[in-house]
């Protein structure tokens, strides 16, 4: 069930996730101002454990982003060899501190670290990245609570640039914690069919062919190509791929993706810039529950 294109139309639209990310930001500039004046400003720590360079390019951005809309943040930097005691002692000691709403600890962490543990010890009410246990269970259950920042920025997307999901076929392809079991979910609670491919799947075109809104979250460059995409689709490239001259790239071939696709959301630019958007939004919302309903 695609939306009919004018005859006229030959380029797919392009979905610019810096347009949303303005939008998202600009909503979110008075909340964070009444916050301020009425009670403190918003906070966010930010666990950056060791020096992996794409990771630290991340933390930067979100910092700045912070400071740009006046939400009080602060970097806490453990070395590497840190141990999974030691970093649950941080996070302890951030559950602890009511200045501070929401807690995120970057990824990837050294393999040392007990990584469930760890998500386990953070507040499920400071968990901004939406992925503690309890909060997944909400979204499951689809009752409030921060949900995973890349699905749900996907989502505002496609609700601002009105593509229609009630009643459509979407196919997720991916099935991580972190983008595609959630990206499913929220797809279905807002009425979509959805279907979830991953590495078994049997014939990955044939399913992908079949999506009216197909979204990529598989982090293997350009995989999705002409024979993965139905005329008209909506397609959402959550890949982000590193080359080896530095380039980054998404999981879908952009050219077959402009030539047959209504809409289509570019690399960089596109998925990108709602993650770092929504986890201001998750920042602000939780900041405004602990302190609007204290
Ligand atoms: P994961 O590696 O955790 O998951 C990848 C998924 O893709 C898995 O479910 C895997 O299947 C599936 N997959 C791998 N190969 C194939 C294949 N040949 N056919 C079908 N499915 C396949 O990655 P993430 O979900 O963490 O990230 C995915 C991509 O999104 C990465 O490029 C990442 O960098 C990017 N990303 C971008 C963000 C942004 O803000 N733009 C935010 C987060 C991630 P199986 O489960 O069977 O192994």
């Amino acid at each position: 069930m695609l939306d009919k294109m004018s005859p006229n139309q030959t380029a797919a639209r392009v979905l610019d996730g810096k347009w949303v990310r303005d939008q998202i930001l600009a909503e979110l500039k008075p909340r964070v101002q009444k916050l301020t004046a009425a009670h403190r400003p918003p906070g966010l720590a930010v666990i950056l454990v060791g020096n992996d360079p794409g990771s630290e390019i991340y933390v930067r951005l979100k910092i700045k982003t912070c400071g740009e809309l006046g939400i009080y943040s602060e970097k806490i930097t453990p070395p590497e060899t840190i141990t999974t005691g030691d970093l649950l002692g941080i996070i302890e000691g951030l559950n602890q501190r009511p200045e501070i709403d929401g807690i995120l600890v970057q990824t990837p962490l050294p393999p040392q670290v007990d990584k469930d543990r760890v998500l386990r010890t953070m507040s499920p009410d400071k968990d901004v990245d939406g992925f503690h246990p309890l909060n997944v269970g909400a979204l499951v259950e689809n009752i409030p609570g921060p949900r995973a920042c890349t699905p749900v920025g996907i989502m505002e997307m496609l609700r601002r640039y009105d593509i229609p999901v009630a009643g459509r076929k979407a196919v997720v392809v991916g099935r991580s914690d972190i983008v595609g079991k959630p990206m499913a979910l929220l797809l279905l609670h807002a009425n979509a069919t959805v279907t979830i491919c991953h590495s078994h799947t049997s014939n990955l075109a044939e399913e992908c062919r079949r999506a009216d809104i197909l979204v990529a979250a598989i982090g293997r460059a350009g995989l999705i190509t002409r024979e993965h995409i139905q005329p008209g689709a909506t397609i959402i490239d959550v890949g982000m791929n590193r080359k080896p001259d530095g380039k980054v790239v998404g999981d879908v071939n952009p050219d077959d993706a402009r030539a047959l696709a209504g809409a289509y959301t570019p690399v960089p630019g596109g998925v990108g810039p709602l993650t770092i958007a929504m986890l201001m939004a998750n920042t602000v919302e939780i900041a405004e529950r602990h302190l609007c309903s204290a």
